[in-house]
């Protein structure tokens, strides 16, 4: 029998419905997978009491016929989301031991339908990197290495843990979220499935906000329709979010597995930037070449002002950041550092509770507000995000989907990108336009580089429409018969 920790969602899901095994069963062998995968650093915490119980009650409601669509499926919860009674840290130390009183709308979403938890995921501070490496609880470590190297890689970032978690089978998918790319990145680095839903899709209430125009929640998970299971537990209308859409959630795993016939699939030229790495072209052209087997009809579009998306998403989000971080004055939440008056003692919390690449966020998009440059940098930007939308849209009147890299490279070293924050911002060059223009984005792993290394394909799809991504999703899984796994060395 495969280890129930290499079961996909689905397959468990079956496989408690048949009665194979029992909740207790599939979440104790998770457990002590993640007992065993410390020294992966995905897990901040552990919740293995609360996940033993949470089966144990799961069984219980099996047994009387009562199941959800989720029950007895062991997650990991990135720890941006607000879980009650469980510390929630954002990855900073500002937050200390902050311990909400309130759930999370989409976990909470995931509890009613049965999931158990495992215990909260590591992150980049505040959700601001792509490396993990600005957690405060140091780097998650890939599972992957690259063949014959011993290299610590990054996951990515910054659901980098939750990424990791779901590569190296410590859950059998976890929650993330997508500001500017990160669930996608991290799928692509890890050979997972992630999709960031469109703006509106999940409810924001009780997730730790960065950039609130930008951030939304979404599943990583092991295929395209364990995402889509998990996707639709997680998205719903929420009185508790403004931003949140009343609109009816589909039965997402329905489309997995439809014909992609006679879709048209657009491939935006100014995609193909300077110095891409030759085999991130080449998986492109594979990507391309499956989608046209598999029946679709590829057309080039154009997206002119792609150029533009990463300087306006490092304008908008930092601004959006600089406001929403300054609720972490010490006197409300987690950490706090007594100075001689009250200016003081903000000034001690915040420069001893903040990293340096939070600071260097608040610092611009402090800046980029200000008045004298708030026309020139804000509001420009906001005027490109428009364009940017705009160009979707033309888009989007000739083609029902959009096919790019996830990625400009496959996982780096832990370290080489560190003390260069362009470089690493260089890293969400195909991800950010679908955050500024508010549409949803999948990365599914497609191959593997020369060093052994998984590489993502992305698929954008317009507003509301993830279920074509998620039908074609399906055709790129078939066709690309991603089997490869991490070897074990944790
Ligand atoms: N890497 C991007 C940033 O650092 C995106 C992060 C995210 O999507 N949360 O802002």
């Amino acid at each position: 029998m495969t280890a129930l920790t290499s079961l996909t969602l689905k397959a468990a899901l079956d496989g408690l419905a048949d009665k194979s095994f029992s909740s207790e069963e599939l979440t104790a062998a998770h457990v002590s997978a993640v007992e065993a995968a410390r020294s992966l650093n995905a897990y901040v915490l552990e919740t293995p009491e609360k996940a033993l119980e949470m089966a144990k009650a799961s069984d219980a409601r099996r047994a009387k016929g009562q199941a959800g669509a989720l029950d007895g499926a062991p997650l990991g919860i990135k720890d941006l989301f607000c879980t009650e009674g469980v510390r929630s840290t954002a990855g900073s130390n500002i937050l200390g031991n902050f311990v909400p009183t309130y759930e999370s709308t989409v976990t909470a979403n995931l509890w009613r339908d049965g999931a158990v938890m495992l215990g909260k995921l590591n992150m980049d501070e505040f959700a601001m990197g792509s490396s993990n490496e600005t957690s405060a609880f140091g780097p998650v470590v890939n599972p992957w290495r690259s063949e014959g190297g011993n290299a610590k890689l990054t996951p990515g970032g910054s659901s980098g843990g939750s990424a990791a978690a779901v590569a190296a089978e410590l859950c059998l998918g976890a929650t993330a979220t997508d500001t500017g790319g990160s669930i996608r990145q991290p799928a692509s680095f890890t050979g997972t499935v992630g999709i960031k839903p469109t703006y509106g899709r999940c409810s924001r209430w009780g997730v730790v906000a960065f950039a609130s125009s930008l951030d939304q929640a979404g599943p990583i998970a092991k295929t395209v329709e364990d995402a889509a299971i998990l996707l639709k537990s997680m998205a719903g209308h929420d009185v508790k979010d403004s931003t949140s859409l009343d609109v009816e959630v589909p039965d997402f795993a329905s489309f997995v597995g439809k014909s992609v016939k006679g879709l048209r699939i657009g491939i935006p030229k100014e995609y193909r930037v300077d110095g891409m790495p030759a085999e991130i072209e080449k998986l492109w052209e594979q990507g391309i070449a499956w989608l046209k087997e598999a029946g679709c009809e590829i057309v080039e579009v154009s997206l002119p002002h792609t150029k533009y998306a990463l300087p306006a998403y490092y304008i908008v989000a930092p601004a959006e950041a600089s406001s929403n971080l300054a609720r972490y004055d010490g006197m409300r939440f987690g950490l706090r550092k007594d100075g001689a008056n009250l200016t003081e003692t903000y000034e001690n919390t915040r420069a001893a509770g903040f990293g340096a690449e939070v600071k260097r966020r608040i610092l611009i998009g402090t800046y980029v507000l200000s008045a004298g440059y708030y026309d020139a940098y804000y509001l420009k930007a906001l005027k490109v995000r428009r364009r940017i939308a705009d160009d979707f849209d033309q888009a989007f009147q000739k083609v029902d989907a959009l096919l790019t890299p996830t990625a400009p490279s496959a996982a780096f070293g832990l370290g080489e990108n560190a003390d260069d924050p362009v470089a690493m911002y260089l890293n969400d060059i195909f991800t950010v336009t679908v955050n500024l223009a508010g549409l949803p984005g999948m990365s599914i792993p497609a191959g593997l580089d020369a060093k052994g290394l998984p590489l993502g394909l992305q698929l954008i799809g317009k507003a509301l429409d993830e279920g074509t991504l998620f039908s074609l999703g399906g055709a790129i899984e078939k066709a690309a018969d991603f089997r490869a796994r991490p070897a074990k060395w944790w």
